[in-house]
């Protein structure tokens, strides 16, 4: 993680208050939460934009990905 990216993960976290922005749950562990690109990388969109970031707890994120991973 570079520290531009620590900085941003930083920020997400005090904004959400440790919750999972999608199912609300506090992980455990900080280290649970991720990032995650709200419009996939690939689509273009400028990955350094942080309003298309958003905390997701390990589970929702996984969740998150297969169903992109089905609709392409
Ligand atoms: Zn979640």
């Amino acid at each position: 993680m570079t520290a531009n990216n620590r900085l941003r993960f930083k920020r997400l976290v005090r904004v959400s208050g440790y919750e999972c922005m999608k199912c609300q749950n506090i992980p455990l562990m900080n280290n649970m939460l991720t990032v995650d690109h709200i419009v996939p990388r690939h689509h273009g969109v400028d990955r350094n934009n942080s309003s298309n970031l958003q905390l997701l707890c390990y589970r929702c994120h996984r969740i998150k990905n297969f169903r992109n991973m089905q609709n392409i």
